[in-house]
């Protein structure tokens, strides 16, 4: 055993973030740092072996790390959906994953050992990350979202992450805004996912005429045209900040709350988005317990996966 380094504080944790595109790991120490950081890209057309022994390297790398020995719990965030009861993990843009024990998988990792291993969905990780580190601190009730290429979201209530019996509380992404709307992959229709994705963003400029400069087609781009005035860009943004409005009007009106954290690329737009997402949660917020809601950008920016799947050891 190697004993913790004498400046780390209090208990060490390790962290694995697994999405789509990256595995991400890093020792966290109990005020929130990362250390030891390891990221891979994610084989998500592979097997599952395949997806599992990128997880097994990233931790590979972690248990050779000198303060390993300190590592008092695993924690780990995924794409979801996500099974507590059973540890198991079905992430939509890893297709070889479903139904995967991942809880299992990592622990039997011969450097894991006995240590507790904790599991999360990415929205819940992303709640817990901000309600630990960042622009939730301090909030007894949050609703903590991630508008990337899809929507998550995680809550706060009563003063803890509230993850639910499966572990998908909070799943914004997949409410219907629009009652006859398009077919979502989830099964459902008019989720607000797609409406509100920087994927869609980006498929409703396209259809719409914008076309971009340079061979960037996604909402990045999309938000920097909108920043220079274009009218579709802005239309697309205004659309997606119309559905947000509504999936956040409908969460805050339902669990009764008033912080509301928001982050993921497509939050980078800065007021692209966030200018007409307070217009329209003035038309959807109505009653006087959700009218003026607190909405803040997210603080922790990439690093809230790893920090909330240690979040969830504390
Ligand atoms: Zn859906």
């Amino acid at each position: 055993m190697t004993a913790p380094s004498p400046h780390a504080a209090g208990p060490l944790f390790a962290a694995v973030d697994i999405g789509g595109t990256k595995i991400a790991g890093a020792l966290v120490d109990s005020a929130g740092t990362l250390a030891h950081r390891i990221q891979l890209p994610t084989p998500a057309r592979e097997s599952a072996a395949e997806v599992l022994a990128v997880v097994h390297r990233v931790l590979d790398h972690l248990a050779a790390a000198p303060r390993w020995g300190g590592v008092t719990a695993v924690g780990l965030g995924s794409a979801g959906p996500v099974d507590l009861a059973r540890g198991t993990v079905s992430p939509v843009n890893i297709p070889g994953w479903r139904e995967f024990p991942l809880t299992a998988e990592v622990a039997a990792h011969p450097a894991v050992g006995a240590r507790p291993v904790a599991l999360a969905g990415d929205g819940v990780a992303m709640a817990a990350a901000e309600h630990w580190r960042g622009a939730a601190r301090g909030a007894d009730n949050a609703l903590c979202l991630v508008v990337s290429t899809g929507v998550g979201a995680g809550l706060v209530l009563d003063g803890a992450v509230r993850p639910g019996p499966s572990g998908n509380a909070g799943h914004l992404g997949h409410i219907t805004v629009d009652l006859d709307g398009e077919p979502c992959p989830c099964g459902s229709r008019g989720c607000l996912e797609g409406v509100a994705s920087g994927t869609a963003i980006a498929r409703r400029a396209l259809a719409r005429g914008w076309r971009p400069a340079g061979d960037d087609r996604s909402a990045r781009a999309v938000a920097e045209d909108a920043k220079d005035g274009h009218p579709v860009a802005l239309a697309a943004f205004d659309r997606a900040a119309q559905a947000l409005a509504a999936g956040i009007a409908a969460t805050t009106t339902l669990v009764d709350l008033r912080r509301v954290v928001i982050g993921g690329g497509v939050a980078a737009a800065g007021p692209v988005l966030f200018e007409p997402l307070a217009r329209h949660l003035d038309r959807y917020a109505a009653l006087p317990y959700v009218r003026g809601l607190d909405v803040r950008r997210a603080e922790l920016g990439a690093d809230a996966g790893l920090i909330g799947a240690a979040a969830l050891c504390r």
